[in-house]
């Protein structure tokens, strides 16, 4: 056991943290301190900054056709792995650079098969998303080994990380935490870093799946979970869970603690920090996670554990955002009165897999409506359109969805009222309004152009910018 108590900590590095080769050095350095201090480290990537983005759009140009402008990415994506290899010490005939050097090529006859097809299934735009992380692995593992480390890149299939096959979104299998651990624990006894990479898993028949946007996280907690680690830490480019995006509200400050279930709200209303699902793994076992902030190592950051801190002061913990959100509008004066049409109406949206950010019913049960991300719109509204009848479906865009999060509210009253007051004195009007049952969130839509003055409203009357009171 080390110094500070641990044995056992998975740290996870997000795009930043492996954005070139002086950041990958450093997020090394960060793993070898535990290291050093006794602790065993799995390491798990995500892709350099900005490369998932650019294989998405990669993947676009080949459907399109135009694989010149792919091509010519992928040459681009292929010098900058190159560069930061060679910065990390690899000579070009090296393992490394050759291993990088065939993904490459397998990442262009995979690009090329889309522009054959004129074909983009979920299948394949994962296998070509999954590429920034499968390259970004042997960047760290040869930055942990130039720092005299062993270690061993692998992907997360090879990691044990078995998903279903949700191409796209896809959940960890529940034999995946047994295998896990069979592919990791040698690797440990022996002394050797694993290095995974993050945002991916496999299915069964060993097709390549991805975990959602932010899965890098994800990949981090399901491995906690199954090495049963004392704790998972998310490296951040912030200071962990700030009271509301840093980039809105230049006076959000740090949140020390938050409950699982709080977490989870922030990330599910827009806060970009962690993957909605990551602290999912960690509920049962009670593992915590801490999210800290790479360029300042010594600061605690966020806390992330089973029970929540609250401080009377601040019922309130954080305000985030969803920008780009239509709201569904149904009506049809009788029909919505009968309660099997409205059933019908969530079966029909179920059955295409839309994430409803906000539903509310008006109680002359005239009126149902519905906010979903914009690009989910067109299916939802199809969807609707084939539940038939007399309803009339209208959509409005533009919008966003506003949320604030905090146990601290449940019980408590007043919370919505400041809220709501905030936004009038703001000048902002309030399109919908819906509070989960768990008390955790009060979440209103209101319109998109307006939702940053919204958010430093908001974040002001709850004054997040202030230092929490200390609970007796
Ligand atoms: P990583 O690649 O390390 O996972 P991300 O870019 O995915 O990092 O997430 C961190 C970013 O999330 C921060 O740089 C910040 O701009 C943004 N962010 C949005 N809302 C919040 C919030 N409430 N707290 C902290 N960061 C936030
Ligand atoms: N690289 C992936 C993404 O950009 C996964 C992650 O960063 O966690 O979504
Ligand atoms: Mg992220």
């Amino acid at each position: 056991m080390s110094q500070t108590g641990h044995s056992l900590l998975v740290m996870k590095f997000g795009g930043t943290n492996m954005g070139d080769a002086a950041a990958i050095r450093h997020s090394a350095s960060l793993a070898a301190r535990s290291v050093d201090e006794g602790v065993k480290v799995i390491v798990v990537v995500s892709a350099m900054a900005g490369v998932t983005n650019q294989l998405l759009k990669i993947a676009d140009d080949a459907q399109k056709g135009d694989i010149a402008a792919a091509n010519d990415e992928i040459a681009a994506m292929r010098t900058r792995h190159f560069t930061a290899a060679q910065e990390l010490g690899a000579s070009p005939d090296s393992a490394a650079v050759r291993e990088i050097r065939e993904m490459h090529e397998t990442l262009r006859q995979a690009v090329y098969g889309v522009y054959l097809l004129r074909e983009l299934t979920p299948r394949s735009r994962d296998l070509i998303v999954a590429f920034g992380e499968r390259l970004s692995a042997p960047l760290m593992s040869l930055a942990l080994e130039q720092s005299g480390r062993r270690a061993k890149h692998l992907t997360g299939g090879e990691a044990g990380i078995l998903t279903d096959t949700n191409f796209g979104n896809a959940k960890p299998l529940p034999t995946t935490y047994e295998r896990i651990k069979d592919r990791l624990s040698g690797f440990m006894a022996a002394g050797v870093i694993p290095v995974v990479s993050g945002f991916m898993g496999e299915t069964e028949k060993g097709a390549i799946t991805t975990l959602g946007r932010g899965g890098t996280d994800f990949s981090a907690t399901i491995i906690g979970k199954a090495l049963h680690a004392d704790e998972v830490w998310g490296w951040k480019d912030v200071d962990g869970v700030m009271s509301a995006d840093p980039r809105v509200v230049a006076d959000a400050r740090n949140v020390d603690t938050l409950s699982y279930g709080e977490v989870m709200e922030l990330a599910y209303f827009g806060a970009k920090v962690l993957h909605p699902l990551a602290v999912t793994p960690l509920q049962d076992s009670g593992i915590p996670l801490r999210l800290k902030n790479s360029r300042d190592p010594d600061f605690p950051g966020t806390l992330v554990q089973a029970e929540p801190n609250n401080d009377q002061a601040h019922p309130v913990k954080a305000v985030t955002a969803i920008r780009n959100v239509s709201l569904i509008n149904v009506t049809g004066a009788g029909a919505l009165g009968v309660p099997q049409v409205v059933a019908s109406l969530f079966d029909a949206i179920a059955r295409v897999n839309i994430t409803l950010l906000m539903v509310s019913q008006s109680s002359s049960m005239s009126n149902v409506s519905i906010a979903v991300q914009s690009g989910d719109a067109e299916r939802t509204l199809s969807a609707l359109r084939e539940v038939g009848g007399d309803l009339r479906i209208e959509e409005q865009d533009g919008v966003a969805v506003l949320a604030i999060v905090g146990s601290g509210m449940r019980g408590q009253k007043g919370v919505s009222a400041r809220m709501f007051t905030a936004l009038a004195d703001a000048d902002v009007n309030i399109l919908m309004i819906s509070q989960g049952s768990s008390e955790l969130n009060v979440s209103v839509a209101i319109n998109g152009a307006e939702v940053d003055q919204a958010t430093r409203a908001v974040h002001a009357a709850f004054r997040l910018n202030e230092a929490p009171v200390a609970a007796d």
